[in-house]
Order: structure tokens, then sequence, then C-alpha cells
């Protein structure tokens, strides 16, 4: 079992309801990165385990991660040769915090891949005290985009 943060699942229950796991990969070697990976961003999750997983693009989170909670999920796009280029924490399914970065890159040097080092881009997300939409945070305006309400300081979607 992998250390830090578990996000579960805080989207809507219809989409967990029929996100169908479709052509996700658990990534052990870059011998298992294969075509479609490389290029284009690319939906991931770590798994409890500590597993990257990889699925094609605008798969939703949690059908990649078999609606079980993650240690991180959003975006990757691969170069060839087993590199991560580009990381975002972008998943509005999970909201996870940025500090997430730790567990993919454990996942990603466990099975051998080199990374950026950290998200090269990165989303911070609140959920509104007020109306629980949740949000995320642009120019660090922490405002609700749906009721006005004023957001957390602190990610604020878990029990942890
Ligand atoms: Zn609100």
């Amino acid at each position: 079992m992998a250390g830090g943060r578990r996000y579960r699942y805080v989207g809507p229950e219809e989409i967990r309801r029929e996100a169908v796991r479709a052509g996700s990969v658990d990534l052990r070697s870059a011998a298992d990165v294969v075509s479609w990976m490389v290029g284009e961003p690319v939906t991931f999750v770590v798994t409890v385990d500590g597993t990257l997983r990889v699925a094609p693009r605008r798969s939703e989170h949690v059908a990649c991660a078999d609606g079980e909670p993650v240690l991180a999920a959003g975006e990757l796009i691969f170069a060839g040769g087993g590199e991560i280029t580009e990381a975002t924490n972008q998943s509005t399914g999970y909201c996870p915090d940025p500090g997430s970065w730790a567990a993919v890159a454990a996942a990603a040097e466990s099975a051998g891949f080199a990374h950026p080092g950290r998200f090269t881009y990165t989303v911070v997300f609140r959920r509104c005290p007020d109306c629980r939409e949740r949000n995320i945070v642009r120019d660090d305006d922490f405002t609700c985009a749906l009721c006005g309400g004023e957001l957390p300081a602190r990610w604020n979607f878990g029990p942890g």
C-alpha cells in the first residue's frame, strides 16, 4: 500500500454509474507504452497500490480507476522512450490537490519513467461550502463561480 492522501470520487453519480472501464493499461515499464499514449494527453490515475494506470483521453477518471479511490488523477503526455513530458492534476472527478504529485512521481519512478519533477500545469480545486459546487480556482480568485460564496484556502474535498 502506497502512502499519501487517498482521493475518492466526488463527481456526479450518473457519470460513475455510466462510466465503463475501457482500454486502460497499467504501466509497469516503458515497454508498456504503446502508440496511442505518445504525444497526446492521456487520462491517468495512480491506484492505491501505487500503480500508474492510463486510459485514452476523455476517458472518465472514475472508469480508469474502476470507481475506487486513487492517490492521484489527471492527464499525462508521454514522449517516446519512457519519458513523461507533461503532467497535470486536472480531474474534476477526483479534484486532487497539487500535493498528489508525490504519488505520481513515486509511481512513475517505480515503473522506470523519467518525469518533469512537478505538475507542469496545476489545477486548484475547492468545493463551495455554501452551494457544494466543485470549483477550479483561477487567478487566485477564491470565489464560487456558481453562487459567489467564498472558497476556503485549503483543499476541502476529503475527510483527511
Ligand atoms: Zn457556491
